[in-house]
């Protein structure tokens, strides 16, 4: 029976894709505490919060892969700070790790040397300078720490002796100078995909974790979701034992739910250890795509529903709400769908631009539409616009609302958007000064552009970035 569960579970060969462009990969390398994960993070992360960083069980230490977007590229980062010169344990130049070093560089199409700009210069620093020197990889120097423009290109100088070119005086902290560092490493990229092509960036692969309250239906909806027979159950390595993802193919996506265990447990448990149940699936978002909202229709939203909408916008998840026990609920007609649409736009105000559907897992209402709805969120999630179409968006909301002017007279003016970063989209507002734009009007232009664009079922950021 289980070989027959596992067959079940298996792609099918029909809904395989065609093998589209592999990302080029990008190495973070450098002696411990310069501030390699700091900064490989925001090299995933577009300078904020909520990218995704995953952790692959290595083979002498932990490897940390993130995804990146840059002036149209997309990429892989690999924080190769645990395998490469560790020298916390003197095992700086250990053959075996010398080879993880190696093979991390031979992988990467650039790769970012990153020194300390307050240490200065060390020992570790030119020995690594030198090994690099030696590969055949394109390498950009960035000299961290570099809080104070005026002491950072002075502390960046005392790198030119490293022989490897330009140092960028940076700030992983604050995330000045990144753009320039972010320029550099894409340059010896391949040119990015046309329109249409793509990069196989594993679409058809979605990360799905079940959030609520206890007795709101998780359980009951997962069992729905799964099946019985279709579905396979792994430990995920890296995480604790008992954190069980499982796994379900439909038409073609490879769906998993997260830390199944957690959902499962959860229905055991009852009142309580609420708050610790809800700290589990914080923890199983964290590890998703989508987060399902699930809300019981006969108890409405409570204040824990509000703190998960909250995660899920501060964590950049996308979302699709679940009304479940809709079976339970008597008398349901138009108005009664538009008093709820109307209920949780203001109960949950987060996430208005969430998709809900009405469900039931007792008798399979529309549960079969759950499936739909994480392809379309996910899909929004990943999406990009290109800067031309930014750029008519922002014009136009501008002329219809231009900022206004600070009590000391100065004007705010913005110059132009481009879409830094996906999932979620991420769009960087370039003006003179992000201190003379308000948060009324941050959040008008923020709602003009979900007019325009929509993202339904994805959260999206806007940065303010003022001229250097
Ligand atoms: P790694 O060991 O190279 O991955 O370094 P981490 O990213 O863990 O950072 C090491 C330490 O340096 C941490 O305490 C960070 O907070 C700090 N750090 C990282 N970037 C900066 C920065 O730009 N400026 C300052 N002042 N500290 C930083
Ligand atoms: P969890 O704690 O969120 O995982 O919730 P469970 O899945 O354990 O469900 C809690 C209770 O609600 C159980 O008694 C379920 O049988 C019941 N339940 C779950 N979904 C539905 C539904 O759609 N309709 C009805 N009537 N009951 C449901």
């Amino acid at each position: 029976a289980s070989a027959a569960h596992a067959e079940a579970a298996e792609e099918p060969a029909s809904t395989r894709r065609k093998s589209r462009r592999k990302k080029a990969m990008i190495a973070v390398v450098g002696r411990p505490n310069v501030g390699k994960s700091t900064i490989a993070n925001r090299l995933t992360q577009n300078f904020h919060e909520g990218g995704l960083v995953f952790n692959e069980a290595g083979v002498t230490r932990d490897r940390t892969y993130g995804e990146g977007f840059w002036g149209g590229h997309e990429f892989t980062v690999v924080d190769t700070g645990g395998i490469v010169f560790d020298d916390k344990e003197g095992e700086v130049f250990l053959p075996q790790i010398r080879q993880q070093a190696m093979l991390g560089i031979a992988e990467a199409s650039s790769v970012l040397l990153v020194v300390d700009g307050q240490t200065g210069k060390t020992v570790l620093d030119e020995q690594i300078s030198a090994f690099l020197r030696r590969q055949k990889v394109p390498v950009v120097l960035a000299v961290n720490k570099c809080e104070s423009t005026v002491d950072g290109a002075m502390q960046a100088a005392d790198f030119w002796s490293l022989g490897l070119g330009n140092p960028f005086p940076v700030s992983g902290l604050h995330g000045t100078g990144m753009g320039d560092v972010m320029d550099e490493l894409i340059k010896p990229l391949p040119p990015p995909p046309e329109e249409g092509e793509g990069y196989d960036d594993a679409t058809d692969e979605l990360r799905v974790a079940l959030l609520g309250r206890p007795n709101v239906g998780k359980s009951s909806l997962l069992n729905k979701l799964t099946g019985t027979e279709r579905s396979i159950v792994s430990d995920e390595a890296g995480t604790t034992r008992d954190a069980i993802d499982q796994t379900v193919y439909n038409h073609g996506t490879k769906f998993t739910f997260v830390d199944t265990a957690g959902v499962r447990r959860a229905a055991k448990v009852r009142k309580g250890i609420e708050e610790l149940m809800v700290r589990r699936s914080l923890k199983a978002g964290k590890r998703s795509d989508v987060c399902l909202l699930v809300i019981d229709a006969t108890e409405g939203v409570s204040e824990q529903e509000s703190r998960l909408a909250r995660f899920i916008v501060e964590s950049g998840r996308a979302c699709v709400v679940l009304i479940n026990k809709w079976d339970l609920v008597p008398n349901k007609d138009d108005a009664l769908y538009r008093t709820s649409k109307k209920y949780l736009q203001k109960r949950l105000p987060q996430i208005a631009w969430a998709k809900s559907l009405y469900v039931s897992a007792k008798t399979g209402l529309r549960t079969s539409d759950v499936f739909d709805a994480c392809r379309e969120a996910a899909a929004q999630h990943r999406r990009r616009v290109s800067t031309a179409v930014m750029n008519e968006i922002l014009e136009d909301g501008v002329r219809w609302q231009k900022p206004p002017a600070t009590s000391t007279g100065r004007q705010g003016n913005i110059y132009y958007c481009a879409q830094v970063a996906k999932q979620p989209p991420t769009i960087a507002i370039f003006c003179n000064d992000p201190e003379l734009f308000t948060g009324t009007y941050r959040r008008y232009l923020e709602s003009h552009f979900r007019k325009a664009l929509s993202f339904e079922g994805s959260p999206i950021r806007l940065l303010w970035r003022g001229r250097p």
